[in-house]
């Protein structure tokens, strides 16, 4: 990205903009607002980072809600300081991370942080991510539930005393898929009483954590239990909840069976298996009799197989079967009658009766373990788009119907728009179909014919934007109550501001910091294109 062009693009506007205010004799507060608001974004995403800092401290006094007026002549000082830190002549920001933060986390340090404290949160969601971590914050108990099981974080962080449901609810409801996927729950609380510390380490907690936090002792912490994790999951091969393969099993195994193919032309193929509507299952019978039918699957997949073959959870609610020495129909026969005999489970929640469906692709493998891969996903998505409860095999004659995932970029500011378009249109994914589109203001987006329940939607939505602002545009949107296949973060300018919370209780997915660095919102979008399409 070559960022001095849009340097020079964003001087250009300011220099309109002066120019404008000079034509008149006074300009209003709000306006000077919204001014810095917008010039503190944008310098920010393009590295002026101590321009962004200016802008934060001039936003701390002003009120976007106040129409006094502002002699125009009285502000040559401060365009002359805006203008300097164009002129380069400025230093550069230090970075917030501590100094002794040197030590780097990667991307599968994934923490959950649930806690209605956003300053709190966010300050650490920030503080790991920059250093390399991800985290995704929930503000309500409720949430974090959810987030726990879409998400799959490896370490969750909850506060006692939520809103909702207390911290050791939580535990309730999580502790055993925590311990099964090797989890850290840490409790924290500013009551570190005894009672408190024994109940929540017999409810499962692992670590108890006074509040506030010192996050210098914080950060060591948790890289140790994350080294824990990591050791123990490279040397595990089963997956805990179920017992059949992990994914990190089939990824090695898939190998395997391509290997022996090469070398003794025994074929193979690859099933992929997806439950039907999983998430009402959790929604209607709660989230441990999901886990109840997945362990179930895993049963029944294990009971059938022959010996020679290998079964696998390959996500969350996705399993996998690699079947030696068929071809396309005789694995259609078998994963039929998988199909069937799970299909006639009877579980039981107190009294009521449900049974559940899966859907299934399949592909032979040709040579290339990739395109094996693509095509049972391709074969499955078509199970799924013609009914679900079926299994199609991947026919390469056929045209199929790749996904579409349509990344929505709504922001008033033309220079953070085409930043994010110009990063994102580099951007692909194996057989998906990856649009991009920008929209100046939240009424022009939702106006167009934008929606069809069949494709995949991640929606960035600037949080202050004249006219309708972000959170409207969020609340219209979970109005459509299709929440499965939209996504949105919503992209907001201070940690303590009051939108990010509000963003969160309105159920937005995520929320980015702005000033936004394409790179990081890149890193974001895909993140959540895995949670979409797994
Ligand atoms: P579709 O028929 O299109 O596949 O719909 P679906 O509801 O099955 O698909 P979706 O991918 O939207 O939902 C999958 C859900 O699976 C979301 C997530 O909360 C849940 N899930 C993932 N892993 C686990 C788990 O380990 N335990 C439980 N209980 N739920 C899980
Ligand atoms: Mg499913
Ligand atoms: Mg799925």
């Amino acid at each position: 990205m070559n960022q001095s062009k849009y340097q020079l693009m964003l001087l250009g506007r300011i220099e309109t903009t002066f120019s404008k205010w000079r034509e008149k004799e006074f300009i209003t507060e709000h306006e000077l607002y919204l001014f810095l608001h917008m010039l503190k974004g944008t310098s920010g995403t393009i590295g002026l980072d101590a321009l962004s800092a200016f802008c934060s401290s001039q936003l701390e006094i002003l009120s976007s809600e106040n129409y006094s007026e502002i002699p125009v002549h009285s502000l040559e000082n401060f365009c002359k300081r805006i203008r300097s830190y164009l002129d380069g002549t400025r230093e550069e920001d230090k970075s917030t991370v501590p100094e002794e933060c040197h030590k780097r986390f990667d991307k599968e340090t994934f923490v959950l942080i649930i806690d209605d404290d956003l300053e709190f949160a966010s300050y650490v969601k920030e503080l790991l991510e920059k250093m390399g971590a991800q985290v995704i914050v929930a503000l309500n108990g409720k949430r974090g539930i959810e987030q726990f099981y879409s998400m799959s974080p490896n370490f969750v962080l909850i506060d006692l005393m939520l809103p909702d449901v207390s911290g050791f609810e939580i535990l309730d409801q999580i502790k055993d898929t925590a311990n099964a996927r090797q989890v850290t729950i840490a409790i924290m609380s500013v009551d570190q009483s005894r009672e408190n510390k024994i109940k929540a380490y017999e409810r499962g907690a692992m670590d108890f954590i006074g509040k506030p936090i010192d996050i210098e002792m914080f950060i060591p912490y948790l890289f140790n239990r994350d080294g824990i994790r990591k050791t123990t999951a490279r040397s595990i091969t089963t997956d805990g909840l179920t017992g059949v393969g992990n994914r990190r099993h089939f990824d090695e195994r898939i190998y395997y069976f391509a290997e022996t193919f090469n070398r003794s032309g025994v074929h193979f193929s690859f099933v992929m298996l997806d439950i039907d509507h999983f998430k009402q299952v959790n929604d209607v019978y709660g989230h441990p009799m999901g886990d109840e039918v997945l362990r179930k699957l895993g049963e029944v997949m294990l009971a059938e197989k022959r010996e020679l073959d290998g079964v696998f959870r390959y996500g969350g609610e996705e399993f996998a079967f690699l079947l030696s020495g068929s071809n396309d129909e005789e694995s259609s026969q078998f994963v039929e009658r998988v199909r069937k005999k799970f299909n006639a489970i009877v579980f039981q929640k107190s009294a009521r009766q449900f049974s559940v469906t899966f859907s299934a692709g399949i592909a032979t493998y040709s040579g290339d373990v990739d395109k094996l891969v693509s095509s049972a996903d391709q074969a499955l998505y078509e199970a799924k788009r013609t009914g679900r409860n079926r299994t199609v095999i991947f026919d390469e004659h056929k045209s199929h119907v790749k996904r579409k995932l349509h990344v929505i970029i709504v922001d008033d500011d033309a220079l953070i728009r085409r930043m994010l378009q110009e990063e994102l249109v580099k951007w692909t994914l194996p057989d998906i179909d990856i649009t991009v589109e920008a929209f100046k203001d939240g009424p022009t987006f939702l106006e167009t014919d934008w929606y069809s329940k069949e494709e995949h939607y991640i929606v960035l939505l600037d949080g202050i934007m004249p006219g309708m602002d972000g959170l409207e545009v969020l609340s219209r949107l979970k109005r459509l109550r299709v929440e499965k296949n939209i996504l949105v973060s919503m992209m907001t300018a201070r940690a303590s501001d009051s939108d990010v919370k509000a963003a969160l209780w309105l159920g937005a997915d995520d929320y980015i910091m702005k000033p936004v660095k394409p790179k990081d919102v890149l890193l974001r979008i895909q993140q959540m294109a895995n949670r979409l399409f797994n």
